[in-house]
C-alpha cells in the first residue's frame, strides 16, 4: 500500500461495540480485569502503561515510519528525553548535531550533563566528523535533519553506515520532514524521534511526541521508559494527532509548494539577503535534499537587509503570517529563533553554527501562496 492509503487506515480499527469508524477516545484511567487469572486479557491494565487510543496512534506511526513499534509521549521533548534516558548512563558520550532544536541542546546540557553524561555537538553534515568523534564510550548519535532552524542536512545513509560499523545506535529527529518525505529507518537509522506537535498533528491543536524503533528490542527499552517515567501522550492528544496524520501527505505537498513559491519571491526581493530553502538550487545541500527525501518540506529562513532590527520590523508588520513559536501547522508562522526558540545557546555559538541574529524562520501553512506573498511584500515595504 502507498503512503496516503496507510496514513488514513493504519492503526484504525472501527469500534467493535458501536461500529464507530473513528477509534474512540478511551478516556479512562483503568481497565476492568475479568479475573485475577485473566489479568491483561484485553491487553490493557492502566492508562500510563497502555491505552487503546494511544496505541492506535502508535500503530499508525509505526506503519508510516516503517518501524517495529512506536511509543507516544507527552511532548517532543519527552520523546527525546526517553531516548536519552533509555540508552545513556553516567560516563557515556553522545554525539548530537551541532544545529538542533534549542530544547534538545537545553535538555542535554542543563539536565543530562548533571548526571555525568558527556554531550559533544558535532557538525553531522559530514559523516567523517561523526566517524572522528566516536569514542570507546559513545552510546548514541542523535541527528536532526533538516535542522531547526538553519535547515542544515545530515546525510542519514552515510552517518548510519558510520554508526552501524561502530555499533552505536543512530536516532534521528524527523520532525521537519515527517515520514511522508523522509524515512530515516529505511536509510539505516535505529530510532526516529518526532515532535508530533508539528506536521503529524498539523493543526496547532496539541503538543506531543513519539519514538519509533527499528527493532522490538529497541522499542522495549523505550516503552519501559515511557511507563517508568510516565511521560505519556494522553488519549485526547493521540486522537487529535491521529486525525491530523490522516491528511499529512496532502497538507505537506501543498505547504511545500507554498514554501517554494515564498522562497522564490524572497530570493528575488531587493530587501532580502540570504534565503535558505532545500528546494532552491542555491541551497548548499540541494543535491542531498533531493537524494534522501521525496520532498523539500515547508520550512525556510531568510535575512532582511538591515539585520536584526529590519527582521524585527518585518515580523511586527506581517498581518496574515502570525508571529508565534511552532511550525508545521495549517497557519503560516514566522519565528525569531535567536530570541524565541534558541535563546539558551550561547550567542557566539549561535553565530558560529549559523543561527544569525537577523534570521527569520518561516513555516508555510495552507493559505494561498499569492496571499502569503502579498503579505510579505507589504511587510518588506514597511521595513
Ligand atoms: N524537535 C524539533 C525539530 C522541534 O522543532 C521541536 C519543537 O519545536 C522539538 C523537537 C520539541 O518538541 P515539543 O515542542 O513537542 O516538545
Amino acid at each position: 500500500m502507498k503512503f496516503s492509503t496507510k496514513q488514513v487506515h493504519a492503526g484504525v480499527v472501527p469500534d467493535p461495540v458501536t461500529g464507530a469508524i473513528l477509534t474512540p477516545i478511551h478516556q479512562t484511567t483503568t481497565f476492568v480485569q475479568p479475573s485475577v487469572d485473566e489479568y491483561m486479557a484485553t491487553g490493557y491494565s492502566y492508562s500510563r502503561t497502555g491505552n487503546p487510543t494511544v496505541r492506535a496512534f502508535e500503530r499508525k506511526l509505526t506503519v508510516l515510519e516503517g518501524g517495529a513499534d512506536a511509543a507516544a509521549f507527552a511532548t517532543g521533548m519527552a520523546a527525546t528525553t526517553a531516548v536519552f534516558t533509555a540508552l545513556l548512563g553516567a560516563g557515556d558520550h553522545v554525539i548530537v548535531s551541532d544545529v538542533a532544536y534549542g530544547g534538545t541542546h537545553r535538555v542535554a546540557t542543563q539536565v543530562f550533563r548533571k548526571f555525568g553524561i558527556e554531550f559533544e555537538f558535532v557538525d553531522t553534515a559530514d559523516a567523517a566528523n561523526v566517524a572522528r568523534a566516536i569514542r570507546r564510550n559513545t552510546r548514541l548519535v542523535f541527528t536532526e535533519t533538516p535542522a531547526n532552524p538553519t535547515l542544515k542536512l545530515t546525510d542519514l545513509r552515510a552517518v548510519s553506515e558510520v554508526t552501524r560499523a561502530a555499533g552505536v545506535p543512530h536516532a534521528v529527529d524527523n520532525t521537519f520532514l515527517s515520514p511522508y518525505y523522509q524515512q530515516p529507518l529505511d536509510l539505516g537509522a535505529d530510532l526516529v524521534v518526532h515532535s508530533t506537535t508539528k506536521y503529524l498533528d498539523g493543526h496547532n491543536a496539541t503538543v506531543g511526541g513519539a519514538v519509533v524503533s527499528a527493532t522490538p528490542d529497541m522499542h522495549e527499552k523505550i516503552a519501559f521508559i515511557q511507563n517508568a517515567t510516565g511521560t505519556i501522550m494522553s488519549p485526547m492528544v493521540a486522537w487529535l494527532t491521529m486525525q491530523g496524520a490522516k491528511t499529512l501527505s496532502i497538507r505537506l505537498d501543498r505547504q511545500s509548494d507554498n514554501a517554494m513559491a515564498v522562497a522564490r519571491f524572497l530570493e528575488a526581493h531587493p530587501r532580502v539577503g540570504q534565503v535558505a530553502y532545500p528546494g532552491l538550487e542555491s541551497f548548499p545541500q540541494h543535491d542531498l535534499a533531493k537524494r534522501q527525501a521525496s520532498g523539500f518540506g515547508a520550512m525556510l529562513w531568510f535575512e532582511v537587509e538591515g539585520g536584526l532590527d529590519a527582521g524585527k520590523r518585518l515580523m511586527n508588520s506581517v498581518k496574515l503570517w502570525t508571529l508565534a513559536e511552532n511550525l508545521g501547522a495549517v497557519e503560516s508562522l514566522v519565528t525569531h529563533p535567536a530570541t524565541m526558540t534558541h535563546p539558551g545557546i550561547d550567542p557566539e555559538e549561535r553565530q558560529r553554527i549559523g543561527i544569525l541574529d537577523g534570521l527569520v524562520r518561516a513555516s508555510t501553512g495552507l493559505e494561498d501562496a499569492e496571499d502569503l506573498i502579498a503579505d510579505l511584500a507589504q511587510a518588506l515595504d514597511a521595513v
